[in-house]
């Protein structure tokens, strides 16, 4: 999309139909309910990454910034975290290669100590009708958004397991949240590929949690629905998109990645520790069948 002054008007705008309330965004203030826990995220130099880096930080984690391009925000969000007063390093490497990423986790091991919170965020979209869609285009966004989420939780579960439960950090020994979408439920044309990688990281995660609850060890996602990132912009940068997108979201506002971090924060805490292998939708009612919301 073109980067012009309407589209920068639209980086904050909410467009409101006349006859509905203002928004009102919420003013909350982050419990340091993560301190003394190290947390990993992945594709963290932008968007809904970067909210969760910074909301885990603000929470009191230490965080490592993964990223792959994008290097000036990747150190802008860990100079960030740092001037809150926790430990923060970016590193950058493709979630999808495998040594990359075994090289990652062994790095946090030595500098951090351990992990405790993986976010598996990294993700990216190469749209097109199923006929014209490339192999490469499939393979680029199964092996990023499905294959990148499986390298890391493995590396995460070694570690947890290896560490155990230390119980004046956390009563789990790790967590692990899995950035899913709101198309690991709604089926998606023009983009069946990242609708088949959703769809795949909801039972991976589901799997994965039914597989080492065991160690206590919790993994959960959070499906996100349209939230104001580069990944959307074509959804939300003109007035005119932006109304259409509400047509989707019985909310009537878009999300914004720091509602993403807040989420992330509180799964990741002890006040979720109960919680296990579920999706937590942050979509603003996007997955209650909008169609309807007039009575069909
Ligand atoms: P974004 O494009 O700002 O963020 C994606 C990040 O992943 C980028 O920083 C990118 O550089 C990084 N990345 C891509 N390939 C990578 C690789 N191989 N290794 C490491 N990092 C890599 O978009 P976003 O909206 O912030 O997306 C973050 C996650 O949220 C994605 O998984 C996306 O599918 C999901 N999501 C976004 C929305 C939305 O509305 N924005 C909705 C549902 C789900």
């Amino acid at each position: 999309m073109e980067n012009n002054g309407h589209y920068e008007k639209m980086r904050t705008e909410h467009v409101r139909a006349s006859h509905l309330p203002d928004v009102v965004m919420p003013a909350v203030s982050m419990p340091q309910i993560l301190r003394g826990q190290r947390a990993l995220v992945t594709g963290a130099s932008s968007g809904i990454g970067r909210a969760v880096a910074l909301a885990l930080g603000e929470a009191g984690a230490d965080v490592v910034v993964n990223y792959i391009g994008g290097h000036d925000g990747a150190v802008s969000a860990a100079e960030e975290i740092r001037s809150k007063g926790t430990r923060a390093y970016t590193h950058q490497a493709d979630v999808s290669d495998e040594a990359q990423v075994i090289d990652m986790f062994a790095k946090m091991i030595r500098d951090f100590g351990t992990i405790d919170i993986l976010v598996n965020n990294a993700g990216l979209q190469k749209d097109a009708p199923l006929e014209e869609m490339t192999l490469a285009q499939w393979n680029k966004v199964i092996s990023v958004n499905l294959t990148g989420q499986f390298l890391c939780a493995r590396e995460a579960v070694r570690e947890f397991k290896r560490r155990g439960v230390r119980p004046e950090v956390s009563c789990a020994a790790g967590k692990i949240i899995c950035m899913s979408s709101v198309h690991e439920v709604i089926p998606w044309a023009g983009h069946v590929n990242y609708a088949a990688s959703k769809g795949g990281v909801m039972l991976m995660m589901k799997s994965i949690a039914q597989e080492v609850a065991p160690y206590r060890i919790r993994v959960n996602s959070i499906s996100p629905g349209a939230i104001r990132t580069p990944i959307n912009m074509e959804a939300w940068g003109t007035q005119e998109h932006y109304q259409s997108l509400m047509k989707l979201i019985p909310y009537k506002r878009i999300g914004e990645p720091v509602e993403i971090g807040r989420a992330a924060a509180w799964l990741a805490s002890d006040y979720a520790d109960y919680i296990n292998g579920i999706s937590l939708f942050v979509d603003g009612g996007m997955t209650l069948y909008p169609g309807f919301e007039t009575g069909g």
